[in-house]
């Protein structure tokens, strides 16, 4: 997905504004991207639009070229296409709030249920888990040890997700097991009596998956959703999904009745095709994440992060979100007409380095622009001292001078005078530290080259 999204951001280089024109190629470029991803097509179409859209209508904001405002409009669009805000996982008025998850064999249900359970338990809030998976062969073993008690057992770490030795944190949370002869439907009606008995807070059911879906699993579903009238039914979605993801989600949620889903192994190499589809196909927003084998790899799940991660563009995106703050638009547009018709004085340049500044340190600000990594610190610190100089010297020119750069270009004898002020209220000041010292010094070097004509040349 990211390098097909490259090549729409590589077309517009060069381009001064977004147009109507400029976009229909990369634009074309973005639709190839997200097909590819296994985004359907329906949501890619409403995708397209929306951001061709956006782009036309946007201004130009100072100091950010178009590839880059098209990144960060292909952003906002893929935050919002996954549901916006972080969507919470809902409570119960009463106890206990009852988690039913779902979701095909292999794609991390058991283990999200423990995970669940650790991260409810952090919050604060008592757990029991209900082991409903008696099919698969893993299960049996998981089920061995829980067998023992045949009620209730203390979970700890590898209980139920055998196989996996990852598990840094012991989760300690009860589980309800029942063994393998009783339907899921009764083991989960017997789970929820013993929940209310110990009246916990949130009673997480574990089920069994199939490899495919099949009618036998959304009966069963179907049946266990009856019993435990859940508070969340949360499809559990493998992240490297791809093309049948939309219609997976779908089925479950017309089958079922779904509140959201947890989206899983995001700690592989998927690119978040998944991730894409479950809000726009199911209306259910994803509110968990799964990064990691370990029981504390479990987290809400963030749309503004996960669009970073598609697009793979960070620092693009904090860089113009930066120049949107700080400067408005309409400065950018006053900024361009003066630029067209040369009218650039030393006000506007004095207005664009504080601009500058206010966006943090210089260095901060290049190092958010792609391809500028080899600028070193000291090249930084030259660059911001010669601004500093340069502001110096137009704060003691006449008001008339900042308006019209030609006067100083014409007269040596201007120039002059304004190396010699700006030098000269740092002398005149009484005596400081080191560090100032040294900023009169260059400031005086800069005085004896001042009628060079280089510097002359760049304030025109
Ligand atoms: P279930 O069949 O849906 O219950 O799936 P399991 O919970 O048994 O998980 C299947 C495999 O996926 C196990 O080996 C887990 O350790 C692994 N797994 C689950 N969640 C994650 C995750 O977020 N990241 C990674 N890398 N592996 C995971
Ligand atoms: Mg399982």
């Amino acid at each position: 997905l990211t390098s097909g999204l490259e090549a729409a951001w590589n077309k517009l280089k060069g381009e001064e504004v977004l147009t109507k024109e400029n976009i229909v190629e990369p634009m074309r470029d973005i639709r190839r991207a997200l097909l590819e991803a296994d985004v359907s097509l329906p949501v890619v179409r409403r995708f397209v639009q929306a951001v061709s859209d956006q782009a036309v209508g946007t201004g130009l904001i100072r100091g950010v070229r178009p590839d880059q405002q098209l990144v960060k409009i292909v952003n906002d669009e893929l935050v919002k296409l996954m549901g916006g805000e972080v969507s919470e996982l809902v409570f119960a008025k009463s106890n206990p709030t009852v988690i039913l998850l779902a979701g095909l064999q292999g794609v991390g249900k058991t283990t999200v249920s423990a995970k669940l359970a650790l991260y409810l338990k952090k919050q604060g809030k008592s757990c029991m888990l209900i082991a409903g998976d008696i099919y698969r062969p893993a299960a049996i073993d998981q089920l061995v040890i829980l067998a023992e008690d045949e009620v209730v057992v203390e979970f700890v770490e590898r209980i139920l997700t055998c196989g996996s030795h990852l598990h840094s944190q012991v989760v300690g949370v009860p589980v309800y097991a029942a063994g393998t002869a009783i339907k899921p439907a009764e083991i989960a009606r017997q789970g929820l009596q013993e929940a209310r008995k110990k009246n916990v807070d949130v009673v997480i059911m574990d089920t069994a998956g199939r490899l495919q879906i099949d009618k036998a699993m959304m009966d069963e579903l179907k049946e266990v959703k009856r019993v435990l009238n859940p508070t969340e039914v949360l499809l559990v979605v493998d992240a490297m999904t791809g093309q049948e993801a939309a219609a997976l989600v779908t089925t479950f949620n017309v089958e079922i009745g779904i509140t959201g889903a947890i989206l899983t192994k995001l700690d592989g190499d998927s690119r978040g095709g998944a991730a894409l589809s479950v809000k726009e196909v199911s209306g259910k927003p994803i509110k968990l994440v799964g990064r990691g084998e370990r029981m504390e790899d479990l987290e809400p799940f963030y749309p503004d992060r996960m669009a970073g991660r598609i697009l793979g563009m960070g620092d693009v995106l904090s860089f113009v979100e930066k120049a949107q703050e700080v400067m408005a638009q309409e400065d950018a547009e006053e900024l361009q007409s003066k630029i067209m018709s040369a009218k650039f004085d030393f006000n506007d340049f004095l207005k664009q380095t504080r601009a500058v500044a206010r966006m943090g340190s210089m260095s901060r600000v290049i190092g958010m622009i792609p391809g500028m990594g080899k600028v070193t610190p000291a090249q930084i610190r030259e660059a911001e001292k010669s601004l500093k100089l340069m502001e110096s010297m137009i704060e003691v020119m006449t008001p008339e001078e900042r308006e019209k750069p030609e006067l100083l270009a014409e007269s040596p004898a201007r120039r002059k005078r304004v190396a010699q002020d700006s030098g000269k209220t740092e002398q005149q000041a009484p005596p400081g530290t080191a560090r100032r010292k040294r900023r009169s010094e260059s400031r005086r070097q800069f005085a004896d080259t001042s009628a060079r004509p280089g510097i002359d040349k760049d304030f025109q």
